[in-house]
């Protein structure tokens, strides 16, 4: 299951973060979700509501994303183009050259402290 893993890691990160920083408790935490990872986000933020409810830090708190667009370089002709607009054939010169360069990724952008 890819979004449990997903949201240990978070948890993990986040418990990590707020300990360097002194934070009590978490009020949301933000991700960016690239548009190609398959992850299901409702999904997800239901299993951060059972993971979060477990830890004092995290309890109560929100899980909140924004995506990242997916897009592809061409290495034939060098342009870039929308992964799920295009897929993996270039749409400009027609080549199969090409390489996804963002959108498979997830960051935690960002972590809200409430007191
Ligand atoms: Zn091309």
């Amino acid at each position: 299951m890819h979004e449990m893993g997903i949201v240990y890691h978070v948890a993990d990160e986040v418990e990590k973060i707020a300990a360097q920083n002194d934070i009590r408790h978490i009020g949301s935490v933000t991700l960016q979700i690239g548009e190609v990872t398959g992850v299901i986000f409702d999904y997800m933020s239901d299993l951060w509501g059972w993971v979060s409810d477990k830890s004092s830090l995290l309890k109560g708190s929100r899980l909140l994303y924004e995506q990242i667009p997916a897009v592809t370089l061409c290495k034939s002709c060098g342009q870039r183009y929308g992964t799920v607009q295009g897929g993996r054939q270039c749409p400009h010169c027609g080549s199969w050259d090409t390489v996804l360069v963002q959108g498979n990724e997830y960051i935690i952008k960002q972590i809200e402290a409430d007191s």
